[in-house]
């Protein structure tokens, strides 16, 4: 169903901008896995949804994911949705809400077999089921032996999954706008949510969408480090909106580094090549990870693996020139795997690393991958927050879905397949949810424009900005600083420091310059907005992980090496207002599933 608009023109700063208002009943921002899912289940439900994307949606960062998407199917051995449960819990050190994580994967089955019959061309075994490979941290049993649960269509699972679900929300009709980028949210005085305001790329016009409800589903922000396995538009602009609304976000301490980013350029070698065999050594050729994780070795939860390699690296054992990085070897597998089931990998080390992988390892080294914090949301995807001593406050009008949200299914450390089950669990809830709570074709209330100015303030001062600094340099400076001051280890020293190379980042940030003053295809303004997206997010990051004095999951502090429950197993709340100044508090964990009937989980040792 078809939204409707009308062109109108709004005073900013004494400048006339023409303006067309759009009316939905819900609109989506962004376009990977889980806005797509969200978006025709919406469409599917007969209510008049629009999705925004910056991108043409199918070169959302969605179409890079490789190795697979995890559901307890069973078709390679014996498993059990609890088995996963257990595993996610044990996998996000207990920082998982496990309400959320019932519920995801519980969720799984249906939504893996709903994928086939939508059209994912899933690899297959010789009897035709689902191919499902081991992944790091799937176990069976609760632990005792490897799972063979992540769902993989060779190693190109999310290009498949992506194309799938465009052609799905193609198909029941859906509104697109393409290569729109949103700005900021819309809110009324009673702190509502109404809507989102964007500029068209193509145009240069400025558009206003309405809706009862807003989906954020913008992904995460991995291009706020230096070395990344994420695409250039992992700016987590969503993340951004919501602070600069005066809402918190959760857990941003907990960035995953994934073990295999090819050395030197970024790109990531899927762990499914660990699934399929391969292995890492050392400088002495030694299989490092027997010594680290006995019963999983190579098959280790991401973060254990990671600062395993770390370590290596540490005492002297890396290897190359400058013994600063680990091989990972193919070259014992029959080509005959490689070829049918890493076949993008192959090419992927040919071109970024120069290997041949039949016959020589691959150079790897820890890379930042995945963001575990973001958008604090209840199970529905409802954004939640803070509010007159309740810690599950509903903020009206907003959702949160995929890498922005922070649901917490992932805790403090994400299983590999995890994500793109995420996706579209709760892409699906969300759409679910909105059809359960807005009535199709409501009117909408009239607003104060106040959100609207503020948006436009922004982007009219820095699209006339003419200071000193190069935003190009100041994002490599932000960037460097977290890769070196909020990496694999943390210090409390160390991530001080990193605070006020921030501030001042902050400060050269209102100094900046913008050569381009165009409205249309200006990449200099789109570049300066994201990095003003980026460096909130960077502040939010390094604050809380300053701010938890413990280790858990993806956060390893050598200063305060252990886990310690008593204090920490609680949720970080971050705001950050507009002098770029942080505020921290906490929200419990569930540790309680949703089903009265299905077993918690409660902490113990995380061992592998
Ligand atoms: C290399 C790589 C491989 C991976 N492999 C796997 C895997 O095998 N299995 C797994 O489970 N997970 C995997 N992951 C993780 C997973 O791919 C991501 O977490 C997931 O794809 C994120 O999806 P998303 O829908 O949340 O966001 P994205 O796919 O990043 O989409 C974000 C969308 O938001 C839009 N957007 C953002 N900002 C704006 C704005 N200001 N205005 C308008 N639109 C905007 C973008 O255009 C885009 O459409 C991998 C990650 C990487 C980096």
């Amino acid at each position: 169903m078809a939204g409707h608009s009308t062109n109108k023109t709004t005073q900013v700063l004494g400048k006339a901008y023409p303006m067309t208002e759009h009316f939905y009943d819900v609109v989506v921002v962004g376009a990977g896995g889980a806005g797509l899912r969200a978006t025709f289940g919406l469409a599917e439900r007969g209510l008049k949804t629009a999705c925004i994307s910056k991108v043409f949606p199918t070169r959302s960062h969605t179409v890079a994911a490789q190795g697979g998407i995890s559901a307890a199917l069973g078709n390679m051995g014996a498993d059990d949705w609890r088995w996963h449960m257990y595993d996610t819990v044990k996998g996000s050190d207990w920082l998982g809400d496990q309400d959320a994580i019932e519920f995801m994967v519980r969720e799984a089955i249906p939504a893996i077999i709903e994928l086939e019959h939508y059209g994912v061309p899933f690899s297959r075994t010789v009897d035709g089921k689902i191919y499902q490979r081991p992944f790091g941290g799937m176990t069976t049993e609760y632990g005792k032996g490897i799972a063979q649960r992540t769902c993989a269509a060779a190693d190109r699972t999310g290009h498949a999954i992506l194309h799938t679900l465009y052609q799905q929300a193609l198909k029941h009709s859906a509104e697109f706008f393409i290569e729109y980028f949103v700005l900021d949210l819309i809110f009324d005085q009673q702190g509502v949510c109404r809507g989102v305001i964007a500029w068209n790329l193509d145009d240069g016009t400025i558009h206003q969408f309405r809706a009862h409800m807003v989906i954020l589903a913008t992904g995460g922000y991995g291009r706020a480090y230096f070395s990344c396995t994420s695409a250039h538009t992992c700016t987590g602009d969503g993340n951004a909106m919501v602070l600069r609304a005066g809402l918190p976000l959760q857990d941003m301490e907990f960035v995953q580094f994934h073990p295999t980013g090819i050395y030197g350029a970024g790109c990531l070698i899927t762990e499914g090549v660990r699934g399929e065999g391969g292995y890492l050594t050392n400088s002495v050729g030694e299989r490092f990870m027997e010594r680290y994780a006995p019963a999983a070795r190579d098959l280790a939860s991401r973060d254990v693996v990671s600062r395993s390699m770390t370590i290596e690296i540490r005492e002297g054992r890396g290897v190359g020139k400058l013994k600063d990085h680990i091989y990972l070897h193919l070259e014992h597998l029959d080509p005959k795997i490689i070829h049918e089931r890493l076949p993008g990998i192959a090419e992927t080390a040919r071109v970024f690393a120069g290997v041949d992988v039949t016959r020589e390892p691959i150079p790897v080294i820890p890379t930042c991958h995945y963001n575990m914090g973001g958008v604090p949301t209840n199970y529905r995807t409802e954004v939640v927050t803070l509010k007159d001593g309740n810690p599950d406050h509903v903020v009206s009008g907003l959702m949160a879905i995929g890498e922005a949200a922070c649901v917490s299914v992932h805790g403090a450390n994400r299983l590999g397949s995890n994500s793109l089950l995420d996706l579209v669990v709760f892409g699906r809830a969300a759409a679910n949810r909105c059809a359960e709570i807005i009535r199709p074709n409501t009117p909408h209330p009239e607003i104060t424009l106040q959100s609207m100015d503020m948006a436009l303030t922004r982007l009219d001062y820095f699209r006339h900005a003419k200071g000193s600094v190069l935003p190009a340099s100041l994002r490599l400076e932000m960037q460097r600083v977290m890769q070196n001051d909020c990496g694999v280890f943390r210090t409390g020293d160390i991530l001080q420091n990193g605070i006020e190379k921030l501030k001042e980042s902050w400060q050269k940030l209102q100094d900046v310059r913008v050569h381009d003053r165009s409205m249309v295809w200006n990449s200099d303004l789109v570049e300066v907005l994201e990095l003003d997206n980026l460096l909130y997010q960077a502040i939010a990051t390094i604050t809380s992980a300053h701010r938890r004095q413990e280790s858990r999951g993806a956060h390893a502090r050598e200063d305060f090496p252990k886990r310690m429950d008593d204090q920490w197993l609680k949720h970080t709340i971050v705001w950050i207002d507009d002098q770029g100044q942080a505020k921290i508090d906490f929200r419990p964990v569930h540790l309680q599933p949703l089903s009265k009937d299905v077993q918690s989980f409660p902490p113990k040792a995380r061992v592998y």
